[in-house]
């Protein structure tokens, strides 16, 4: 019997360390049950007071009572919980405000640590290029137009977030749809396209019930056929599938997400407090989230082809 050619390339020494090193994942994620991913916000300050921040909204939460004292972790401290949560083998870090680069020597010290990170700003502060290999991920919210930008962020920042992003292959633009902006979404994608940015992915807006900015009925409907329209367009540069689409509609990732479910994503407030997911601290939040994170956990769990393929580039 011939036996199959085994080519070379597949027992190179950096293969097997690989290999053993998905393993040792695999295995402390299934038996020493350590989570998947992290998400660190790392500061309670903001440069903005953007209307539809989630983020100031949950740290007014976690104040009822008192609770919250707005302690902040001090570098050190930052960096002992990287540390330890690399050493459990946990490789992704995503991080969150707050805006995050408000504390840039924190985000010098992440990137040394995680392979891979994920840095979620505002874009007015211009993040370096770092002195890795694996330079990180840049989440840069943007909302629409210049006049519609700065009024939902509440400050003429465009043309400097704008000037911060230019050709900068770090950069996915982060779009938040909410009953604002629904209408501005091919113009949001033009901007992005025509500032040489890596690629851009939608967020429903997460609120709770009687928020007006949540996106119901003939708005939601509009922003569909938008998403549809621009992924027909601008191919690869979305980051998004219709199955993603379908799931923000349906909910039916709500069940299965990945912050819900134990040790998949853990994330952390400023204070290094376990908070109940990203989005905020309620599970009240969760009818209405919009978050893109499980919804592309779900799609990639379901194994979607097209979700498969939209995210290869962009590692969470
Ligand atoms: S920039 Fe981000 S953290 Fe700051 S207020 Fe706006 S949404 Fe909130
Ligand atoms: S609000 Fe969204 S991200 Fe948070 S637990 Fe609920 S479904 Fe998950």
């Amino acid at each position: 019997m011939k036996l199959p050619k085994i080519s070379l390339n597949l027992i190179k020494f950096e293969n097997i360390l690989g290999a053993v090193g998905v393993a040792k994942r695999l295995f402390n994620i299934q038996f020493k049950k350590v989570p998947f991913a992290v998400n660190y916000d790392i500061t309670w300050e903001c440069n903005l007071r953007c209307k539809h921040c989630y983020f100031f909204s949950s740290a007014a939460e976690l104040e009822f009572g008192g609770k919250n004292t707005r302690k902040e972790l001090s570098d050190q401290e930052w960096i002992n919980i990287f540390r330890y949560h690399r050493e459990l083998g946990i490789s992704s870090a995503t991080i969150t405000g707050g805006e995050p680069t408000l504390r840039m020597n924190l985000l010098h010290k992440a990137v040394k640590i995680f392979p891979s990170v994920q840095i979620v700003t505002n874009g007015i502060i211009k993040i370096p290029y770092f002195k890795v290999k694996n330079q990180p991920i840049l989440w840069v919210s943007l909302d629409g137009n210049k006049e519609m930008h700065n009024n939902i962020r509440g400050a003429p920042i465009f043309d400097k977030v704008i000037k911060n992003i230019q050709n900068d292959k770090r950069v996915y633009i982060s779009c938040t749809i909410s009953s604002q902006n629904y209408n501005q979404i091919e113009n949001i994608v033009e901007i992005a396209y025509n500032n040489g940015v890596s690629g851009i992915f939608f967020l429903w807006y997460t609120g709770y019930d009687n928020d007006p900015l949540l996106l119901k009925g003939d708005p939601s409907k509009t922003a569909i056929q938008k998403i549809l329209k621009v992924m027909k367009e601008y191919g690869d540069f979305i980051i998004f599938s219709k199955k993603m689409l379908e799931y923000y509609i349906t909910k039916e990732f709500v069940p299965h997400c990945c912050f819900r479910k134990k040790n998949r994503i853990f994330s952390y407030y400023p204070n290094g407090e376990l908070k109940f997911c990203v989005m905020g601290n309620s599970p009240k939040l969760c009818e209405n989230c919009g978050c893109i994170v499980p919804v592309a956990v779900y799609a990639l769990r379901n194994f979607d082809s097209e979700t498969i393929d939209k995210l290869k580039k962009f590692p969470f």
